[in-house]
């Protein structure tokens, strides 16, 4: 009898506790999803004092700050970095392996969103003929157009193409991004006929010809830049035109009536904000039950870190003055949807390492890789092994892709031409590690440089043979910085939820970028992506 009772109340019960879980976190109506290419976690802390209070500040303060997330494959690249935040996966499933492979069946190196079976929208050069064709995996865009039925809607803005068409996924209502020839921003054939009437009108407004009357000046006196080297270091790049890497940047000089150096400079910042908020409201995101996203890409930071560095006065600059883009995309989007209604969060596509003459200067340990002269010394080896004949078809990505017509036809052993490969490469000073497609086929490295060359790694895709450089090895000029290693100084991001159903916080534990969808996913109740692999941020629940 009694038992019954238990049963019929723990009947009555049971529902009711499911049902209040589900309805205790109110969906949120927009998600925003921000990514600064190239952020490093360290520029929040180290610029912090000069950071106004409604940005980086507002973000960390007000929402939960995962002040540990890493990259957790190799290359940190733009590509396969958005791609990896979107997917909750790595390249080994997404199949986004770089900004740029050999693909054996073209035989030449492709761009990741290339598709010669699209055509631009917006402008009649090729810059449009772009589409995530190459995208293997659903992002938690896909998830959340497939969970409403396709009844939210899923934008992506960003200067690069890739850093738009990724995030958004197959699925996507529009991708925008800036063509620099035309000034305009433009799409593909892959999600409309023409541009809508809000992008004509917007792109009419002319907005980066007045930007580039205007020099780039510093936001403060320059005296008051002391998280950075002087501005005048041998570790920049000064741009085209331009004598010295100093301010002011003389840009309606040294544009040429050009827009490309509208992308270096904090201009190509205010450019991206300006169009997310009119998506935002021409598109109505926000405004209904059905979860929408506006994924929304700072590209500038990246080509001004790569220019002068990631200690220099410029980058400094750009970062004081994206805070203050942040600041009005979060409050023109409160005002919109109403605050309550948008789940913020920020990241980055990868870090970036300091300049390696810096480094060398301060006596850190770095040193410049060069491709060529590997390439070069690899071509020589074999020749004078096999006989003279074009043995590797590239060296791309730090993987070797063999010519295996080649060694088929001359009957040779595959497997032999690979070992020798690998010992003569792992001789190269700055080589930390060579991995063989049949070394990572034949089971899973859990942590370590192995297990991230094998995360990126994706065998249809991929080469024979991938090496992994020493700390501090970078293949690049000597100026600026570069990315894509599997060290701290590339793979930690920033990493931060604020808004709708996001408690104040932090977490300092181990987070893997990958981890950013999953717990998207949860947060919403639907499917995480098809080929996640990362896991829910528990943290931010409890
Ligand atoms: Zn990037
Ligand atoms: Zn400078
Ligand atoms: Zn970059």
């Amino acid at each position: 009898m009694k038992k019954s009772i238990l049963l019929l109340l723990l009947l009555f019960i049971a529902p009711v506790f499911a049902f209040s879980q589900i309805q205790e976190n109110p969906k949120p109506k927009l998600i925003v999803g921000i990514v600064v290419d190239q952020m490093r976690y360290d520029y929040i802390t180290r610029y912090w004092n000069k950071f106004g209070e409604n940005g980086f500040r507002k973000l960390v303060k007000e929402g939960f700050n995962c002040s540990n997330t890493h990259y957790n494959y190799v290359p940190t690249y733009t590509g396969p970095g958005h791609t990896s935040i979107y997917t909750g996966t790595t390249p080994a499933s997404h199949g986004i392996i770089s900004n740029s492979w050999y693909s054996r069946s073209a035989g030449r190196e492709i761009y990741v969103t290339e598709d010669a079976e699209v055509n631009s929208v917006g402008t009649d050069n090729a810059s449009g003929k772009m589409s995530p064709v190459q995208l293997l995996s659903t992002t938690i865009s896909d998830e959340i157009r497939v969970a409403s039925n396709f009844r939210s809607k899923v934008v992506g803005i960003a200067l690069k193409d890739r850093s738009a068409i990724l995030p958004a996924g197959r699925s996507a209502n529009a991708a925008y991004w800036f063509d620099a020839l035309s000034g305009n921003w433009i799409s593909s054939s892959w999600y409309m006929k023409t541009l809508p009437d809000w992008v004509v009108q917007f792109n009419d407004r002319k907005l980066p010809a007045g930007y580039m009357q205007q020099p780039w000046n510093t936001l403060l006196p320059i005296d008051q830049y002391s998280e950075s080297t002087a501005d005048d270091v041998p570790y920049e790049e000064p741009f085209p035109g331009e004598t010295k890497p100093v301010f002011p940047h003389n840009f309606p000089v040294i544009s040429a009536g050009k827009y490309d150096l509208l992308k270096s400079s904090p201009y190509g910042c205010n450019l991206t904000r300006e169009f997310a908020v009119a998506a935002m409201k021409a598109e109505q995101l926000g405004k209904d039950e059905f979860t929408d996203v506006l994924a929304v890409s700072f590209s500038s930071p990246d080509y001004v870190g790569h220019q002068f560095g990631t200690h220099a006065i410029e980058t400094e600059d750009i970062y004081l003055r994206l805070d203050l883009d942040i600041a009005t995309l979060i409050s023109e989007t409160e005002k919109y949807c109403g605050a309550g209604n948008v789940l913020f969060f920020l990241t980055a596509d990868h870090a970036a390492i300091p300049n390696i003459r810096f480094l060398s200067d301060h006596k850190i340990l770095a040193g410049q890789f060069n491709i060529a002269q590997l390439t070069d010394s690899l071509n020589k080896f074999l020749n004078s092994t096999y006989g003279t004949q074009k043995w590797v078809l590239a060296v791309d990505n730090d993987q070797v892709y063999l010519n295996h017509d080649l060694i088929a036809q001359q009957k040779i052993n595959a497997n032999e031409v690979i070992s020798s490969v690998k010992g003569f490469i792992k001789k190269f000073k700055g080589v930390a590690e060579v991995l063989t497609a049949d070394d990572l086929s034949k089971g899973e490295f859990t942590f370590g440089i192995k297990s991230f060359v094998q995360k990126g790694f994706y065998g249809p895709r991929s080469g024979d043979l991938a090496f992994i450089l020493e700390p501090g090895y970078i293949e690049y000029k000597s100026t600026g910085t570069t990315h894509g290693a599997a060290y701290t100084y590339d793979t930690h991001v920033p990493l931060i939820f604020r808004g709708a159903g996001i408690k104040k916080g932090g977490y300092y534990g181990h987070v893997d970028i990958t981890d950013i969808a999953p717990t998207i996913s949860q947060m919403l109740g639907i499917q995480p992506p098809n080929a996640a692999t990362g896991k829910v941020i528990e943290a931010l629940f409890k």
